[in-house]
């Protein structure tokens, strides 16, 4: 297929006239229907949709966020990619495989000092040919600013800048499109993690004021996020909504913050599901949802529908970290 935007890109430098865009899964992510005496007994249908089967090693929704952000890389002829994360980071494991595939050089700025050995997510991002580089957190706090980056542009050389956890109008843009695969009149809610808000923000402004969205934040203080999301649709279409709906307490005190309770939710959801879901992100969302079902928040005949956004290559570190928990 050629691409439109090949078209319009007519004055850069280096982009060719059609540009191939990127192969992409023939199919939409599948969508599961849980079985489940509590839901059944709250009278209310869950269904999954499984972003963690997009790609093996670009899961869920760092595949959507990154999508068009390589792609755009790759037409105005950028060799290299640079971003931030933490040393546990999803999307660091994510852009460095992406990058991978689409022929692109990857930087990833780390958060902290560097450790060795290198913990399994750090270990698979310099496999994939990720170049990685260490911030002190102090340092770290400022990665947004342009003189940040203009600081790493004089060491490194130039590279498209993509932001920490990927998320930006490109971002946006991709996980709105999730929105495009469902029949969005069969749902009453559809619910995500969040972290920087990126992957709500898709939502919402792809639902575009019919369906609510409930995001999970994992983080501790989530006030943030709210003008995150504002921020992130209004760089993407120019919007806001008020479509959405945070639920602030399920996050276990915070990121990779866990309980006993948790664990065994996660743990027991893959024993009677199959479903692998990891304790930093998608764990807490459906407990979350779980919680509200218990508590009578939904009402009979409520259709939910949850995103599972990956992160699974998150789990081995977890378990490395903090003991054999999660069963992989
Ligand atoms: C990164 C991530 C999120 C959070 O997405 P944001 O767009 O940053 O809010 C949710 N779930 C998983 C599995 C992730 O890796």
């Amino acid at each position: 297929m050629f691409s439109l935007q090949g078209l319009l890109l007519l004055g850069y430098p280096y982009s060719a006239y059609f540009v191939l865009m990127h192969p992409r899964p023939a199919q939409p992510s599948p969508i599961q229907l849980l079985d489940d005496p509590l839901l059944e007994a709250a009278r209310v249908r869950l269904y999954l949709k499984r972003d963690d089967l997009l790609h093996p090693h670009i899961s869920g929704n760092k595949w959507r966020k990154l999508y068009y952000n390589l792609e755009a890389a790759r037409q105005q002829g950028w060799e290299r990619l640079l971003t931030f994360g933490g040393a546990y980071s999803n999307h660091i494991a994510a852009t460095a495989a992406a990058g991978r595939e689409w022929g692109l050089q990857t930087i990833g700025i780390i958060r902290g000092e560097e450790h060795l050995p290198l913990n399994p997510t750090l270990q698979f991002a310099r496999q994939q040919g990720m170049a990685l580089h260490y911030l002190d957190r102090e340092a770290y706090r400022h990665k947004d600013e342009p003189a940040q980056l203009e600081a790493l542009q004089q060491q490194l050389g130039p590279f498209y800048y993509i932001p920490e956890g990927g998320s930006n109008a490109l971002a946006v843009k991709g996980c709105a499109e999730l929105v495009g695969e469902l029949d969005v009149q069969q749902y009453d809610f559809i619910a995500t993690a969040c972290g920087t808000g990126g992957t709500l923000a898709g939502l919402v402004a792809g639902l575009n004021r019919r369906q609510q969205a409930l995001g999970f934040p994992v983080l501790r203080g989530s006030s943030y996020l709210k003008g995150a999301v504002d921020a992130l649709t209004e760089a993407y279409n120019g919007q806001c909504y008020q479509n959405y709906q945070l639920m602030p307490d399920y996050h276990f005190g915070g990121y990779a913050k866990w309980t006993p309770e948790l664990i065994n939710f996660i743990n027991l959801f893959r024993d009677k599901t199959g479903i692998p879901l990891d304790p930093i992100y998608t764990g807490k969302m459906m407990f979350g949802l779980y919680d509200l079902v218990k508590k009578g928040w939904f009402k009979p005949g409520t259709r939910l529908l949850a995103i599972h956004t990956g992160g699974l290559q998150g789990i081995k570190g977890f378990n490395e970290r903090f003991g054999e928990l999660v069963e992989g």
